[in-house]
């Protein structure tokens, strides 16, 4: 991908950027990659969010965080990342909230530099060659923390279907959360049955890393999900 030259990355490493940061280059691998038929669609109909009012710390002062999505992806994949940019909205409640806004075209380095600057974070469609996309199994890859970052999208690894999927996994290590080889969406290994919505664990990990009341946040309830009311809580 063209916008986001290696160099600019190479610069903000050297600027001792990146030890500041968490990098989670994850092996974010498709579960039935090898063999048998395609997978259908999962079917999602039996999950829903809950919807809890809104806390009324809210009006303090909403943390917001930032997302620049690059010109390089078409109107249904930004249309996929902005349904997982949603979900997470839901999801924070409005304790932390993604504002979502288009990379201007062609930025120049110093534009990029800028968006960096003021901890923004930008979601980049890059291809199997891009350097962030090393680890071979890889789907994405998010790259940043505190002060913002990108996540790499390698968008020929997998279908447009698929992008909301991906971008929820990659929107809660945006927000903080890590892996959980028994969890649901922040498993390691995509899984299109597993990582379709925001699991209480998801939402656990999240409140934690940023500080907020789990009880006052949302997560996704269906078959096979923690809804919360048999643990302490
Ligand atoms: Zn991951």
């Amino acid at each position: 991908m063209s916008v986001l030259p290696l160099r600019l990355v190479a610069s903000l490493v050297i600027s001792g950027l990146a030890l500041l940061l968490l990098g989670i280059a994850l092996s974010f691998t498709p579960a039935r990659a090898a063999t048998g038929p395609a997978p259908r669609d999962y079917d999602t109909s039996a999950y829903r969010y809950t919807d809890k009012p809104a806390p009324a710390s809210v009006s303090a002062g909403i943390r917001t965080l930032t997302v620049y999505v690059d010109r390089d992806f078409g109107p249904a994949e930004r249309e996929r990342i902005g349904l997982a940019l949603q979900q997470w909205n839901h999801v924070l409640n409005g304790l932390v909230r993604f504002h979502t806004g288009l990379l201007p075209p062609d930025p120049s380095d110093q534009a990029l530099a800028q968006i960096r600057r003021s901890g923004a974070w930008i979601v980049a469609k890059v291809d199997s060659r891009h350097p962030a996309a090393r680890e071979r199994t890889a789907l994405a890859m998010t790259v940043g923390g505190r002060g913002g970052g990108f996540v790499y999208v390698i968008a020929d690894r997998f279908g447009t279907r698929d992008l909301t999927a991906v971008m929820l996994h990659e929107l809660g290590h945006v927000l903080g959360a890590g892996h959980d080889p028994r969890g649901h969406l922040m498993s390691p290994v995509y899984d299109r049955s597993n990582g379709h919505c925001i699991d209480r664990g998801a939402v656990a990990m999240v409140a934690s890393a940023q500080h907020l009341p789990l009880s006052q946040l949302n997560w996704c309830v269906g078959p096979g999900l923690d809804d919360g009311r048999y643990s302490s809580q």
